[in-house]
């Protein structure tokens, strides 16, 4: 154990990255490192689902380097380093057998995907986009196809069905979820994206399993419960993301949801912090951008000198599907109400309300998200 440690954070997604900003604008002297299994390359994960209507390759996505990085934070940033264990007792982040001191430790290890039982028998042909190399894997095994099925009605599926249409290829989008984001959003608001996705030439099975996927060609053969069976050259999997929390539990930190850290975003042990899609905040696992934001510069500041409780207001989701304008702000989890909706043609006004008639969360689509900052100013905040 050495105070003359680095402070070192784990990740450099949005999460990583942000935090080291941050904390660079306040502390221009405490030695930084920061960790990452990938090639440290900054990017903004949400282009990766615009990209395909862009024409972007992965290298024209990428915004810099990691030795840009690096001197940019005046930092060290080691790339290609998957971080195997924790030993919070020597403060120590372990790579194999190389133990490197830490005086704090920073948790931004992001969320990985859920993948499915044909995941490894297809190989390339059913993949999924987690990340900006993920994305370049994608965009090289499309070479020479024209359709492609993805598998997930989730917010990431949705996105993926407008961008690839927009980029020229056949989508099918294969879920078992009764209709679009259901974790989102009420029907009537899914139905609306839904016939903007269609009329866009996007082909949907809802509220079916799939019992079997399999190589047929050079491409995959999809049999449903209900019978039908489709082909496609190329599959997405975009079946929902898990928070990266096995580091902290082997290290014996606290975990739910996700690393569970308080509002000073402090895991169980005094010198480890978490933000970013791993981390569940005093209770709240919200895996965007805008709550990675507010936590890096709460958590700077903490790092630096002045302990920073954070706050949440109600953030709004912009959903990237063009083909139907959608703005959400779920009600949290837990919070009992219902959806009260109306609507005129594709533009959907819904409002989760509660019994008392407070607006806790909406969706609004086509015309409607012209409403979304009235809205937001009726929200309670999410950390108040
Ligand atoms: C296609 C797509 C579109 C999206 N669109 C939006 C949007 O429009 N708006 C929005 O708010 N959110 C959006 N999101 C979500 C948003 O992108 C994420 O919330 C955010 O990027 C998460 O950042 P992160 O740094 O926490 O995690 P990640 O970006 O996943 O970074 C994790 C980092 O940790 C590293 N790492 C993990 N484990 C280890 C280890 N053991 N050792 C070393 N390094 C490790 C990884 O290499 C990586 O560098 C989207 C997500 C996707 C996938």
């Amino acid at each position: 154990m050495s105070d003359n440690a680095p402070l070192v954070i784990i990740g450099t997604g949005l999460a990583g990255y942000n935090l080291a900003k941050e904390f660079r604008k306040l502390d221009a002297e405490r030695p930084l490192m920061l960790i990452s299994a990938d090639d440290g390359r900054f990017y903004s994960k949400p282009l990766l689902s615009t990209g395909f209507a862009k024409g972007k390759e992965a290298d024209e996505l990428a915004m810099q380097d990691a030795e840009a990085m690096a001197e940019q934070l005046g930092a060290q940033v080691l790339t290609g380093q998957q971080v195997t264990a924790i030993d919070t007792r020597e403060r120590l982040v372990r790579l194999g057998d190389r133990g490197l001191p830490y005086s704090d430790l920073v948790l931004a290890t992001g969320a990985q995907v859920r993948t499915l039982p044909w995941r490894e028998a297809l190989g390339e042909r059913l993949l999924s986009i987690n990340d900006l190399a993920d994305y370049g894997r994608f965009r090289a095994a499309l070479n020479g196809r024209r359709s492609v099925l993805i598998v997930g009605a989730g917010l990431i599926g949705c996105e993926f069905a407008n961008d690839l249409r927009l980029g020229g290829f056949e989508v099918t989008v294969v879920a078992s979820d009764p209709w679009l984001m259901p974790q989102l959003l009420p029907e009537q608001a899914a139905a609306a994206v839904q016939a903007g996705l269609e009329e866009l030439g996007v082909e949907f099975h809802l509220g079916c399993a799939i019992e079997n996927m399999a190589l047929e060609g050079d491409g995959l053969r999809v049999r449903l419960d209900s019978g039908v069976e489709l082909v496609a050259d190329q599959g997405l999997s975009a079946i929902g993301l898990v928070p990266r929390s096995e580091l902290a539990e082997a290290a014996g930190l606290a975990a739910g949801r996700g690393v569970q850290v308080d509002r000073q975003l402090r895991t169980s042990d005094p010198h480890v912090y978490a933000l970013g899609d791993c981390a569940e905040v005093a209770g709240l696992n919200l895996m965007y951008v805008m709550p990675l934001m507010t936590s890096a510069r709460a958590l700077a500041k903490t790092l630096s000198g002045t302990p920073t409780e954070l706050s949440y207001p109600a953030m709004p989701i912009m959903v990237k599907t063009p083909a139907c304008p959608l703005v959400v702000t779920p009600p949290l989890s837990g919070v009992a109400g219902s959806w009260q909706c109306d609507a005129e043609g594709r533009d959907v006004r819904a409002r989760f309300v509660d019994a008392n008639g407070q607006l806790h969360g909406f969706a609004l689509t086509g015309a409607a998200v012209a409403e979304k900052l009235q809205l937001t100013r009726e929200l309670p905040a999410w950390l108040g």
